[in-house]
């Protein structure tokens, strides 16, 4: 067995914009860092038992395989919540995000229904908010910045006030282009629109769910990685955004 097991879910269905990239991510930091690692691909109607799983992994999907994905995953909601809750790292892209809210009002104004895990709801428009997003966030109690590119239709927006964004937007739309709020964070839950490589452009927050996944195991990793490439790319794609 690999030392780390990272379940993509529903890849056949969700699968936009080259989310799988930040899977090619993990699974080659966790190479260099010394461990193997595993892709489980997940399919509608497999067993969802998360006991030998380190991290989820879902892209995002339009409203028709969202709806197909949320009547998947109603029926497992339970055993989904429970490892969340018990600190299980996952990413869940834009319209994986969107399914962890109460409701998904599309832009026929039908509510395709929500696993109601968090409270906050969204809305679809058919003016879509698109371009390259900055963001700022605190992971390990360090503050970064997070780019990346989003383009969504849906407009998510909190109902209480303790559930907690990924980041707040510097520039771009996030949420909903009106809050400053983009995404959210749980234990070690993120949802986030930015899509494509999230992770290879933003190597903290890969390391994030690296250093998640190994402290469940007990594993402290030391070694630090050179990434200079990365984080030139990073910078490079900052100062597209706010030229100084
Ligand atoms: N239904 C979603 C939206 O457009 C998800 C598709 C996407 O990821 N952009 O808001």
């Amino acid at each position: 067995m690999a030392d780390f097991i990272i379940a993509h879910m529903y890849p056949d269905l969700m699968n936009l914009y080259s989310d799988r990239g930040n899977l090619i991510c993990l699974e080659k930091r966790l190479n260099w860092y010394g461990y193997s690692c595993e892709i489980k691909l997940v399919s509608p109607g497999d067993n969802s038992d998360y006991k030998n799983i380190d991290m989820l992994f879902m892209g995002s999907g339009s409203e028709r395989e969202q709806g197909l994905v949320y009547q998947e995953l109603i029926k497992k909601a339970d055993q989904l919540k429970a490892a969340i809750d018990d600190g299980l790292p996952a990413l869940f892209i834009a319209g994986a995000y969107q399914l962890l809210g109460n409701s998904y009002i599309d832009s026929d104004g039908t509510n395709l229904g929500g696993l109601s895990f968090f409270d906050f709801y969204t809305r679809s428009s058919k003016e879509r908010l698109t371009g390259n997003i900055l963001i700022n966030t605190v992971l390990n109690e360090q503050e970064l910045s997070v780019v990346g590119f989003e383009n969504h239709g849906g407009r998510t927006y909190f109902e209480d006030s303790k559930v907690k964004p990924f980041g707040t937007v510097i520039s771009g739309y996030g949420n909903n282009g009106e809050d400053k709020t983009e995404g959210i964070f749980y234990n070690n839950l993120i949802g986030t629109y930015l899509h494509g490589p999230l992770l290879p452009k933003n190597p903290s927050v890969a390391d994030f769910f690296i250093n998640a996944m190994a402290l469940r195991k007990g594993i402290e990793i030391t070694t630090k990685l050179n990434d200079d490439i990365e984080n030139y790319a990073h910078e490079q794609i900052k100062d597209k955004i706010l030229p100084s």
